[in-house]
């Protein structure tokens, strides 16, 4: 792996830590450990790896390498461009699946990549026969069928006509038969067990091949979710799989900002863009290096931590920096260039989440791409 295919697409600039204003940390080792905990669950069952939005924004290249340490040889992203990035990191030998599918006309491009197509449509599978006839090969693909989320994937009818038609998968080596799960945080909704008769029903139509069902809180609804491969993607980085209960994953994630300031402020004084917070009685604030165009949500009513102590959002987040009420804090305790925690030990992603009225997976992929990354392999 050389430098620049170890670059993430986040990291076009790789920033000195002491330039940046914000630091990210990423646990390899706890990505491997959940990986691992992943499988123990699955039984004897495969279990790829889901690395789309370069890897949920920690850095596709990293994180897949991480996995393919730890025996992962089945790759899915979302975007072509993905792939081709991950097959430079990988090597030839891992199966990598486009999950969106092949745009049209870009077949070739995939084909040179050594990429698997997922087929949702018969639009995209008789482009990819097509590519295949071009190609002079047999080319892979999964194949997905819309088992109830009505996304992504061949409704019943196509189903129906492509098992009707026999030279439907002319050139086509069909690896799996896959649908994905609309409700599977919610362990005791009936849609979940619907989609899995649906997905029945419809992969008996099609050629014989090994199935795909589970993401990553699929594989925690048991045994009869998870078929012959599982596609995790969030319980990977740390994120709850299922909210309801303790995590059983390991968090993954450290992100820390750097105090560029701090101030008094008197009785009265507005803080931030239109001042939505008045300061009611004598406060210490700190402004730290961190914002929206961070990735962290302007409407996110939060806290960052430091030794512990909760340190209070003032006003709104603004595009590169925050406000922070360090009233709880001994005078002078925080200094410029200090970091304080936004996601780690105090506070994790799913709380982080939480505050900002979304969830983990938007949090992770809108990190952003001004922070020093580190990537390390326990103590974070
Ligand atoms: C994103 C995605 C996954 C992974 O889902 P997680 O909830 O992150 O585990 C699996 N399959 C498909 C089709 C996906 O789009």
């Amino acid at each position: 792996m050389n430098d620049a295919s170890k670059k993430s697409l986040s990291e076009k600039v790789a920033v000195s830590e002491t330039a940046a204003g914000a630091i990210l940390t990423v646990d390899l080792g706890a990505i491997r450990e959940n990986y691992r905990r992943l499988k123990a669950r699955l039984g004897g069952v495969g279990c790829a790896g889901v690395v789309k939005a370069d890897g949920y924004g920690l850095g596709g290249p990293q994180v897949a390498a991480a996995l393919a340490a730890e025996g992962c040889d089945i790759f899915f992203v979302a975007h072509l461009v993905e792939g081709v990035l991950l097959r430079q990191v990988l090597g030839s030998r891992p199966a990598i699946y486009v999950l969106n599918g092949i745009q049209p006309g870009a077949e070739s491009e995939a084909v040179e990549a050594e990429l698997g197509a997922v087929i949702n449509s018969v639009g995209q599978l008789a482009a990819w026969r097509a590519a295949a006839q071009r190609a002079g090969r047999t080319l892979k693909a999964a194949i997905q069928v819309d088992s109830g989320m009505s996304r992504l994937g061949m409704a019943a009818a196509e189903v129906e006509a492509v098992a009707a038609d026999p030279q439907a998968f002319d050139g086509i080596d069909v690896t799996f038969v896959m649908s994905h799960l609309a409700r599977a945080d919610e362990p005791k909704h009936p849609a979940n067990e619907q989609q899995r008769l649906e997905f029945e029903r419809l992969r008996r139509m099609l050629p014989k091949a090994p199935a795909s069902l589970a993401n990553s809180s699929g594989i925690f609804l048991g045994q009869p979710f998870h078929y012959d491969l599982a596609r995790p993607g969030a319980a990977l980085y740390g994120i709850n799989p299922m909210p309801a209960e303790e995590n059983p994953m390991l968090p993954v994630v450290r992100l820390q900002a750097k105090v560029i300031q701090t101030r008094s402020l008197d009785r009265g004084a507005g803080v931030g863009y239109g001042h939505i917070f008045h300061v009611t009685e004598p406060l210490a604030a700190a402004t730290i290096s961190l914002g929206y165009a961070d990735g962290w949500h302007r409407r996110a009513a939060s806290a960052a931590w430091f030794e512990n102590v909760p340190l209070p959002f003032l006003g709104r987040v603004s595009m590169d920096s925050i406000v922070l009420n360090i009233s709880a804090l001994p005078p002078d305790r925080l200094k410029a260039g200090d970091l304080v925690e936004l996601i780690g030990p105090s506070q994790t992603v799913d709380q982080a989440a939480g505050h900002a009225g979304t969830i983990g997976y938007e949090i992770l992929t809108s990190l952003g791409h001004r922070f020093h990354r580190r990537y390390v392999t326990g103590a974070m």
